[in-house]
C-alpha cells in the first residue's frame, strides 16, 4: 500500500501513463483493472480511504515494492473523476 500525500508524488507515473496510455476498466468504485494494450499485461489497482488518508495498491512488481507505478496513476485519475461525480450526485 502506498499512501498518497502530494500530487507531485505521482508526477513521474502520470508522465509514463501519458506515454503508455493504458486501458482502465472499473470493477467497482475503488477497484480497477489496468491493461497495457501493447503488452497485454493486466494489473489490479485498489484505491481506498482510511482515517481520511488515501491509499493505493497495484499488483504489478513496482506496486508490490510500494513504488508509484503508472497503473496507479491511471486508475487514480479515473477514481478521482468517479469520486467527484458521486459527490455531485450527493448534493
Ligand atoms: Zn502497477
Amino acid at each position: 500500500m502506498i499512501q498518497l500525500t502530494t500530487a507531485a508524488q505521482l508526477e513521474n507515473a502520470i508522465n509514463k501513463a501519458r506515454t503508455v496510455k493504458p486501458f482502465v476498466r472499473v470493477n467497482r468504485f475503488g477497484s480497477y483493472t489496468v491493461t497495457n494494450k501493447a503488452t497485454g499485461a493486466t494489473y489490479t489497482v485498489t484505491c481506498e480511504k482510511r482515517g481520511g488518508k488515501r491509499f493505493v495498491h497495484c499488483t504489478c512488481k513496482a506496486g508490490e515494492l510500494d513504488k508509484e507505478c503508472y497503473h496507479v496513476a491511471s486508475a487514480a485519475s479515473v477514481h478521482i473523476q468517479l469520486a467527484a461525480e458521486a459527490a455531485s450526485f450527493a448534493n
